[in-house]
Parts: structure tokens; sequence; C-alpha cells
């Protein structure tokens, strides 16, 4: 059955669905786009927990589904060692990163920009070079107070549907599958930290809100880096 893009009433869906229930709405979701997009459908692992739950999914679905991950040089040592045994245990894992040269302490001044040339480019360069229409990420409606409007599936960009497969998952779920399926998590949970991003730009931080510790003390605090806000096809420079 072909994906079709329906409004629907997430946060009633969040609080009536059980675990059970939506892990059986997220394995049908990747199965049925899968059906339609094969090889072009490709999953955006950010090696958070969200990712790799969503990757794990994925693979259950089919192992030749691939992926890409977005780095920069401002990531955790931790991250970077989590990245290269995720790369070696899955190699049809593509990496893009962009290392042109950036004004000193640019996520200060700039910290959008600097989302933009570090994150947000090679994304769209990731988008390209995969020949992707599809794309799968680990985005969650109760992580904060920018995720709440989004829906399962998207077409932000013409041509490339989004698909959110466990947008309805709550943190708790996340960590119940994780655990239940004993999938191995960056090591920087352990320490406190609840949403991870580059070490300039992440704090660990308590409360409500799981993205609270990003881009602490910037207008962008709680934000986005802009892969799921900006424009990823039409806007695309190489
Ligand atoms: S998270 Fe911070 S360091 Fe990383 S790209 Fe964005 S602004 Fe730059």
């Amino acid at each position: 059955m072909p994906l079709s893009i329906v409004r629907e009433d997430i946060k009633s869906l969040v609080g009536s669905l059980n675990f059970a229930q939506k892990l059986d709405r997220s394995r049908g979701l990747i199965r049925e786009a899968y059906d339609q997009y094969g090889d072009s459908l490709v999953v955006a692992n950010s090696l958070g927990k969200d990712s790799v739950a969503v990757w794990h999914l994925a693979k259950l679905v089919s192992m030749d589904i691939r992926g890409f991950i977005v780095t920069t040089r401002f990531k955790p040592e931790e991250t970077i060692k989590f990245m290269n045994e995720t790369v070696s245990k899955y190699p049809e894992l593509r990496v893009f990163k962009n290392d042109e040269s950036i004004p000193d302490r640019l996520y200060e001044s700039d910290p959008d920009r600097c989302c933009d040339i570090l994150k947000v480019q090679p994304t769209r360069r990731a988008i390209e070079e995969m020949n992707v229409k599809c794309w799968i990420t680990g985005l969650r409606s109760t992580e904060g107070r920018t995720r709440a409007d989004y829906q399962e599936i998207e077409e932000r960009d013409e041509g490339l549907i989004k698909l959110n497969p466990i947008l309805l998952w709550e943190e708790r779920e996340v960590w119940q599958y994780l655990a239940l399926n004993q999938v191995p998590v960056n090591p920087l949970y352990a320490k406190g930290y609840r949403s991870l991003g580059c070490l300039p730009c992440t704090q660990i931080t308590n409360g409500q809100d799981e993205r609270a510790g990003r881009w602490v003390g910037t207008s962008k605090c709680g934000g986005e880096c802009g892969i799921h806000t900006r424009p990823l096809k039409t806007d695309y420079e190489k």
C-alpha cells in the first residue's frame, strides 16, 4: 500500500496507543515506505538514541536499507568513537561532513549559520548523492517545543518524502525498545545527557524538555539545527 499523507492528531495518539501498538505502527510505516521506495529510502542516523532505535527497526524490515550520518568537527570524542564503531558494523551507513573553513567560534556568534554550513549543507549533499526519495528520521513529537507539530509522513520538499516512524514514541518507550533489544547507545547518555549534539552546544539538563540542553544561552536554545526546518532539495547548493 502506498504511503499517503494524512494529517492526524499526534498528541492524542501519543497518549492513547501503548508501546506494542506504537511499535507495530512504526514497523508498518517503514515496511510500506521500503515497499514503495526500495533503495531510494534512506535512514538519517544522527547516532542519538532515537536514531539508533529507528536504524534498528529499519534493519528488521530489511538489512539492505541504507543510511547516512552527518558529522561535524565539533562532535564529542565519544560520539566520533561511537560513529566509527557503528559504521564498521554497518558499512551501508555513509558519513557526510563539511570541512570548509569557518570563522572561529561561529557557534557562539551565529549558531544558525554554523549549523547551516556544518549540518544542513552535508544533509543536502547526502540526499542528492544517495538519490533519496524518502528519508527516515528519529523525530519524536514529545522531545521539545519545536517538535510538536510534525506528522508521521510529510513532504516538506517537493519530491522528497520524510517519514518520522517513531513520532509517537515517548522518551521512556525509546529506552524500553533499546533495552529490550540490547541496542548499544552513545556512552554520553550514561553521563546524564538526554539530547546529543556538538560539544560546544550541548549541556546536561533536567526537566520536561529533552532538548533544553541544546544551544543553551543562545536564541536557538532547545531549538533545531535546521535539517528539519530548512529546505533540503529546492535550495540545494553544491
Ligand atoms: S551544533 Fe553548534 S557547533 Fe554544531 S554545527 Fe550547530 S552551532 Fe555549530
